[in-house]
Parts: structure tokens; sequence; C-alpha cells
């Protein structure tokens, strides 16, 4: 049996990565001509709230198993793998989970991203989304770390309402607590989504835009989404974009923007009268796959090429056997290249979505 070498210091990931596997003449680019932007990082499938959207105390209670440590991986291999994505064309990146402020030393891994660069020689797009619940004592310590940006999760003005929609009674002063350190330590822009779920929380839009109309952070509202098996998803507690969009501009002048960038999720909204931006997230009514360019990294490693999809590739296992960069970067690019899907858009058209989907769970592969 062969011996396996352990060396004391791995040099690898200083070397030169290839260049990208692309088209003749052209960009990495998937089965539908969609290039890969966009990374999606989860570091931690727990969470310290029970969203009922998301993790519902009913199935994530203390007989559920979250992944043990030595499955997650670690910052070391995140970063590597980072730097093989960006290699192949991603510019972003979005540190997610389950809440990643509980993974321990986060900022660690903050200042090991920030420092990755574009072939271009460009810095990325290094952003994070949080329940905004340990922002308070955190926003200080990821911004020295390198993070430039930061979306904070917030679902209700009201109190008891937010409480109730967490359901471990959470009370919404301490995240706008957190929002107020965030902004205190220069993260910018930062931007509020707010899953709305027709009957427990749309009549809270008009309180959530007047409360951050003119404050600098950007509102989004997100169609309550199918994402997973377990949050007992229906159509009627969508409450479609269009229909907010018509209650927003029964108080406020709005005007539409262009998107800022290719891919980008939200349709942009700006105030008139100078009092900032709202988004608007159609992920149900209006599916956004045309221009579809994320790629999700979960916690324990597994790739998956839409938020939808119901298996992942192990890009872990190619690490921990020992592959190199360029083999690792060959996977991807083979990966990308074979890229189909486009749920939203099928669900949408009433084109049959696969059927043996037990769709992955949102905080599992990250938002
Ligand atoms: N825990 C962090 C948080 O809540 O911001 C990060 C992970 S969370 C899965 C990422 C985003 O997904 C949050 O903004 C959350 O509101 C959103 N989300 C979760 N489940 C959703 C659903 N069923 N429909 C729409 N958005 C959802
Ligand atoms: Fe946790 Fe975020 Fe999911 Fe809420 S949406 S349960 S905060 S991971
Ligand atoms: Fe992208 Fe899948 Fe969402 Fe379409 S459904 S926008 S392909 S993640």
């Amino acid at each position: 049996m062969s011996e396996r070498v352990i060396p004391l210091v791995d040099h690898r990931h200083s070397l030169p990565l290839p260049p990208p596997l692309a088209a003749q003449g052209g960009l990495l680019a998937d089965a539908l001509g969609r290039p890969l932007r966009d990374l999606r990082i989860s570091v931690t499938d727990r969470c310290n709230f029970r969203c009922s959207y998301c993790m519902p105390k009913e199935v994530f209670d203390k007989h559920h198993s979250f992944l043990p440590h030595a499955e997650l991986l670690s910052f070391e291999e995140i970063t590597r793998l980072a730097r093989v994505f960006v290699a192949q064309g991603v510019q972003k990146i979005r540190l997610t989970g389950g809440e990643p402020l509980l993974r321990k030393h986060i900022e660690r891994l903050v200042e090991m991203l920030a420092a990755l660069r574009t072939p271009e020689g460009a810095p990325l797009d290094l952003t994070l989304t949080t329940n905004g619940s340990l922002l308070a004592r955190k926003a200080r310590a990821l911004k020295d770390a390198g993070l430039q940006r930061i979306t904070v999760s917030l679902d209700a003005m009201d109190d008891a309402i937010f409480r109730r929609m967490n359901d471990v009674d959470f009370p919404v002063a301490e995240v706008l607590d957190g929002i107020a350190a965030a902004q205190a330590v220069g993260l910018a822009p930062i931007k509020v989504n707010m899953v709305v779920k027709r009957g427990v929380n749309d009549h809270e839009v008009m309180a959530m835009a007047r409360h951050f109309h003119g404050t600098g952070v950007t509102l989004r509202f997100i169609e309550y989404m199918d994402v997973g098996a377990t949050n007992g998803w229906r159509m009627d507690e969508v409450l479609p974009s269009r229909e907010l969009l018509a209650r927003l501009q029964t108080e406020f002048t709005l005007k539409p923007l262009g998107a800022s960038t290719l891919g980008e999720t939200a349709e942009r909204w700006q105030h008139a009268d100078g009092g900032g931006e709202i988004g608007l997230i159609s992920s149900v009514t209006q599916a956004f796959c045309g221009d579809c360019n994320r790629a999700r990294l979960s916690t324990e490693g597994k790739l998956y090429l839409c938020l939808f999809a119901h298996a992942g590739h192990d890009l872990r296992g190619l690490l921990r056997g020992g592959a190199q960069d360029e083999d690792i970067a060959g996977t991807l690019a083979a990966i990308w290249s074979g890229r189909k899907d486009r749920y939203s858009q099928l669900r949408a058209s009433g084109a049959s979505v696969p059927s043996e989907v037990r769709k992955v769970e949102m905080h599992y592969i990250g938002g």
C-alpha cells in the first residue's frame, strides 16, 4: 500500500492556477450560455432562529442532527475552492448559512477571502447575509477583516410579529442595533431582506418601507419561495411583487432603476425624493433564471447549481482525496458547462419540473 505523505507546508495553493477552461475565445459558460460569476458559500447549517419559512421548529428540533464539525469545510478548504472558482470567473462571494455569524472566527475566513484577486487583479465583491442577531458584536471585526458590505434579514418592524416569525422570541430592537453597528463601522451599502408572507407579515410592508426610507439602507422585499421540503409552501401565501409595488406606490413616488449588474436578482426602484432605493425580488412570479450566474457551495463542500437542486456535486471529496487545483478547476468547468438548471422558469411556464426532487433546504445550501 502506498504511504500518503502529508507535506508540512503545502505550496500548491500559491502556485499559479491554470487559465479558465472556456469555450474558445469565450468565458466559461453553462449549457444555456450563462457565465459563472457569483458564489454563495454556506459556512454552517446551524441557526439560532427558527424562521417558519426556512427552518420550522417542528422539523429542526432537538432530534435534528446537524453536521458534525469534521464534515464542514475548513476555512483553508473554503478559501482554496474559492480561489479556483475565482480563476473560473467568480467575481462575487456571499457568505451565508444557516447563520454565518455562528461560525467561530468567521472574520478569519473573511480575511482570507478578501485577499483573493480576480485574474484581472481586482478584489472580489465580498458580502455576507445574516439574521443580525450577533451583528452588533461582530460588525467591527468583520469590517476590519475586509468585508465591504452586508445584508441583514428582518421581516417586520412590529416586535410581536417578528418574534413569532423567528420563533425564538428574538426582538426587532437587537437586529436594528446590529444594522446601526454595521453602519457605524462603514459597511456599505447595507441591504435589508424582508421575506413577505401573505397573512403573516404583508401588513408590515409599509412600516418597513417607512422605517428605512432616507436611512441609506436598501430594503428588499423577497417573495416567499418554495425552497426546501419542510416549510409547507403554498402559492396563496406569496404576495406577488406587482401587488406589493402597487401598495408602496399609494404612499411613495418610486422611479425604476436599471439592474446594476448582470444576473441581479432584485428589480430596483428609487424614491423620487432622494430617500434611497427599494428592491423587489420576484423569485416566484418573475423567474430570473435567464441570466442566473450563481453557484452555491454547501457547508460540507457540495456544489449546487440551483437553489432548487436536489443534489450537489461533492468537491470536498476531491479536496480531501488529494486532487490538485487544476483537477478541481477541470471538474468545476465540466460541471458548470453541463448546467441546464432553470427551475423557477420551468415552474412559472407550467412545464413539469423533476419530480424525484426532495429539494435541498435553504439553511444548508445558503440563500
Ligand atoms: N441566516 C441568515 C439570514 O437569515 O439572513 C442567512 C441565511 S438565510 C437562508 C438567507 C436568506 O434567505 C434570508 O434573507 C432569508 O430571509 C431568505 N429565505 C429563507 N427561506 C426563504 C424562503 N422560503 N423564501 C424566501 N426567502 C427565504
Ligand atoms: Fe436562520 Fe436565516 Fe433560515 Fe431564519 S432564514 S432560520 S435566520 S438561516
Ligand atoms: Fe438560478 Fe435556479 Fe433560481 Fe433559476 S431557480 S434563478 S436557475 S437558482
